[in-house]
């Protein structure tokens, strides 16, 4: 039966939290998106905890990235993404601010997304120290031509000594 199901994509998504039991809501929104149907989990990168950008009168983060496989399109992917949000308590206060947990859809296959409610690849992730350190754990392909130009802006990232392993990965 060909063409009735959209081919599998491997998208990256971006974990972040800095409220309550930081550990145990990344546990939570791995084991929530391992559930969903139309997504399956492939691999986790280690943690890290960070140093908050941005808005910095908060405290650190643990983030994380998660490689996963999907038939979903990549706005149905954001909507399990801000489900699951949602059901592990994420509200909206501050821009950049405390938050239970963070899903950011990084890279979605290689597809250029730009709709009102989603940007692909994730138009910050570049710059962040945080994201790229652990994508690096997990990436298979890149977008940005070769494995060895993503060592290579992460050679040269600001906010790196921000970032440091917290544990591995219990996947
Ligand atoms: P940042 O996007 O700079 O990491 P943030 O994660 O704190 O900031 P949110 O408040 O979580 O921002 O997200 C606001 C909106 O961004 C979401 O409701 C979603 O519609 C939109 N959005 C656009 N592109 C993406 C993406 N690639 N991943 C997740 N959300 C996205
Ligand atoms: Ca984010
Ligand atoms: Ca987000």
């Amino acid at each position: 039966m060909n063409g009735r199901k959209l081919a599998e994509v491997d998208a990256y998504i971006g974990l972040g939290t800095n409220m309550g039991d930081r550990e145990r809501h990344l546990r939570d929104a791995l084991a929530l998106l391992g559930e969903r149907s139309g997504i399956r989990l492939l691999r986790a990168s280690a943690v890290y905890e960070t140093d908050p950008v941005g808005f910095t009168e908060q405290p650190a983060f643990l983030n994380m990235v998660a490689l996963l496989r999907t038939d979903l399109p990549a706005e149905a992917l954001l909507d399990e993404l801000l489900d699951i949000e949602r059901t592990l308590g994420r509200t909206r206060d501050i821009r950049w601010g405390p938050r239970t947990i963070d899903l950011d859809l990084l890279l979605y296959g290689t597809a250029k997304v730009k709709t009102e409610r989603l940007d692909v690849p994730h138009p910050r992730m570049a710059e962040r120290a945080f994201v790229l350190i652990p994508l690096l754990d997990v990436i298979d392909f890149e977008p940005f031509a070769e494995r060895g130009a993503l060592r290579e802006l992460v050679a040269h990232i600001e906010g790196k000594d921000g970032v440091k392993r917290w544990s591995p990965t219990t996947l």
